[in-house]
């Protein structure tokens, strides 16, 4: 059984890689989406040579990845869920990446516990491309503002822009105007496409896609 999830999961991956390889050069960097994954599916992701990890919440990802990184100390870790400040301790102790700073009170949040820490993280900001009024991330026309206060009054590094497009819409122009927005405020790091169209942001210029489902398969709801 385990055999055969590990087989499964580093085909997945192989495939993966390849049509990411095929769309871009350099392609952009796998992040595996390992939310509500079983400890098997993590430790046959690793065998397979997986190491960079998205998780949405900061407890799950520590019950995942504190254990599992004495083992593999070339883990990176990317927080690509919503984050509430007084989690900020939690989430720089852990994460390497924080791909979903969207507001000031974060980003003031985020600077504290990095100066009580001593650890800085990466920093992306999440733009809500689609303006849905459930989803996180700050809107576009918001953007400047919260890149100036997370750079002038935090004092942070911000190194990219992250987007999940909204359900039902075609991504492309959410990618590509994710990918303006990083290019006119000097941002390198695009973190867009999931399972369904991670081909498509790699064509757009993604240096991070962010799969579950084409990689561990359904995911076990929580
Ligand atoms: C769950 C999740 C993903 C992965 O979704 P799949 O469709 O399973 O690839 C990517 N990004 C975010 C922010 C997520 O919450």
């Amino acid at each position: 059984m385990t055999d055969t999830l590990e087989l499964e999961i580093s085909q997945r991956r192989a495939g993966i890689l390849a049509e990411l390889a095929a769309a871009a050069s350099p392609p952009p960097v796998l992040v595996a989406v390992s939310k509500t994954q079983p400890a098997e599916a993590l430790d046959a992701v690793l065998a397979a040579g997986q190491r960079v990890f998205g998780e949405n919440r900061v407890q799950e990802a520590a019950a995942h990845w504190q254990d599992r990184r004495q083992a593999f100390p070339d883990l990176e870790l990317h927080l690509i869920g919503p984050l509430q400040s007084n989690k900020s301790d939690d989430a720089v102790r852990l994460f390497d990446v924080i791909q979903t700073l969207d507001r000031p009170k974060l980003a003031d949040a985020l600077a504290a516990a990095m100066t009580r820490l001593g650890r800085r993280p990466r920093l992306m900001i999440q733009v809500n491309t689609g303006e849905e009024p459930q989803k996180a991330g700050v809107a576009p026309a918001g953007l400047p503002a919260l890149l100036d206060h997370a750079r002038t009054k935090a004092g942070l590094e911000v190194d990219g822009l992250m987007c999940i497009p909204p359900v039902g819409e075609p991504a492309g122009p959410h990618f590509a105007l994710l990918a303006k927005l990083a290019r006119a405020h000097g941002l390198i790091q695009l973190s867009m496409g999931m399972s369904g169209d991670y081909v498509l942001a790699a064509r757009y210029g993604a240096t991070h896609v962010r799969v579950g489902t084409a990689l561990f398969g359904e995911r076990i709801k929580p």
